[in-house]
């Protein structure tokens, strides 16, 4: 950490070939940089031909945003209770325990925060959020993100842990780190040890690229679990990294061969600073057509688009429902082979559905027939409307 690369002097330094080129300060003025040794070691190129070089150098495009993209695009501020915590979904929650990195990705979807002023959570804040999670008992899962959470002491680490232990109705805790990519040395027994104590712990990381699967960050992983930390990755589709079917397959390889298990495949944020990255949805669509049948279901990541507007995550799959009569749905596998599967004979009654009662209706209550339609509010069409019949609001809508 104390030998990152901060400025674009260190940088011309550390890569002489890139002194001469385009002047990086306004850029890292607004979206700080720091690369740590380690990290800068694995690039094979000092150019943008690099995997490595473009998710951790700053570049001037970073600069240059179509009007569409915006500093918070899930509007997690909208979505915090309690400084510091979001709450979007009903039994999750996640923490921003630092603003701090080891690494700052040029691709991050808190480039609003991450590096901007590097500070940690303190005991008050820690104090309202675990008050707010007694308050509300329905959220079980509670994940530890930032920045970099594992960029803090391993102190400053448990006491977080140990707060959040303390709220009975908490069962998971997440972890949210890219630490064993970018600075896999900082996964120590001592870590290890201390994060044995606060079981059920569960670690996501933040593997992109093959190259970043060196003998250092898979014996850091190995050691996670070797210490009972189940390990998931969440990938980012960067157009010119790892925006191929290839890419994409050997990463996911790679990871299952390591005990990672491939969990997301984002399509890129419309934050502001990362234009230059994305890809077209249908990019992603294209990866996931080719690694079914390819891989293992274990191998395979859900592609999600992380909706703009808070709109949480959905997945985005290749359809291979062709068809749907009463009597038979027709599907096709990946090879193209159509498939008649014919439906029960009994009708279903619909018996196992039980009601929701701490959610607002959704698409699954439409399935179960409680609601009849959900009606988006302040259409052009809607205010028109004249009350009507009585059948005409029938029981159930929303
Ligand atoms: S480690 Fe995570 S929070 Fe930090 S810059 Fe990278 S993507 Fe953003």
């Amino acid at each position: 950490m104390a030998n990152r690369i901060r400025t674009p002097q260190q940088l011309a330094n550390t890569f002489p070939r890139l002194a001469g080129g385009p002047d990086l300060t306004s850029v890292v003025a607004k979206y700080p940089m720091a690369i740590t040794p380690y990290y800068a070691s694995l690039m094979r190129r000092a150019d943008s031909s690099d995997p490595i070089f473009q998710m951790c150098v700053p570049r001037v495009q970073e600069l240059t945003d179509p009007p569409f993209l915006m500093a918070d695009p899930l509007e997690e501020c909208h979505d915090m209770p309690v400084p510091g915590m979001v709450h979007r979904y009903p039994d999750r929650a996640l923490v921003i325990a630092t603003t701090m990195c080891s690494t700052y990705c040029r691709h991050c979807t808190r480039k609003r925060i991450a590096g901007t002023r590097e500070t940690s959570i303190t005991k008050r804040r820690l104090e309202q959020i675990a008050n707010y999670l007694t308050e509300h008992p329905q959220i079980s899962d509670v994940i530890v993100s930032g920045g970099d959470p594992l960029t803090m002491s391993t102190e400053h680490v448990e006491m977080v842990l140990s707060r959040l232990r303390q709220v009975p109705s908490v069962q998971i805790i997440r972890i949210g780190t890219r630490v064993p990519v970018v600075l896999p040395m900082r996964i120590t027994d001592e870590l290890c040890q201390m994060l044995r104590k606060y079981h059920p712990i569960w670690i996501n990381t933040h593997f992109n690229h093959p190259q970043e699967l060196t003998p250092e960050s898979i014996a850091a992983c190995n050691r996670l679990s070797d210490a009972g930390v189940p390990l998931g990755n969440q990938s980012v589709l960067l157009r010119g990294v790892n925006d191929s079917p290839q890419i994409i397959e050997k990463l996911c390889r790679a990871l299952v061969r390591n005990r990672i298990r491939p969990y997301y495949l984002y399509q890129c944020d419309l934050v502001r600073g990362v234009e230059h990255f994305r890809t077209p949805v249908s990019r992603g669509m294209e990866i996931m057509e080719y690694l079914r049948g390819r891989l293992s279901g274990l191998a395979i990541p859900t592609f999600v688009v992380d909706a703009p507007h808070g709109g949480g995550k959905i997945p985005v799959l290749p359809t291979y429902v062709v068809s749907q009569s009463p009597t038979h749905t027709v599907l096709r596998n990946y090879e193209g082979m159509l498939i008649a599967y014919p439906e029960p004979q009994q009708r279903f009654d619909g018996a196992c559905r039980t009601p929701q009662e701490d959610s607002a209706p959704g698409v699954w209550e439409l399935t179960a027939g409680q609601y009849s339609r959900i009606q988006p509010e302040k259409t052009i069409r809607h205010s028109r409307r004249r009350p009507c019949c009585a059948s005409d609001e029938s029981v159930g809508d929303f």
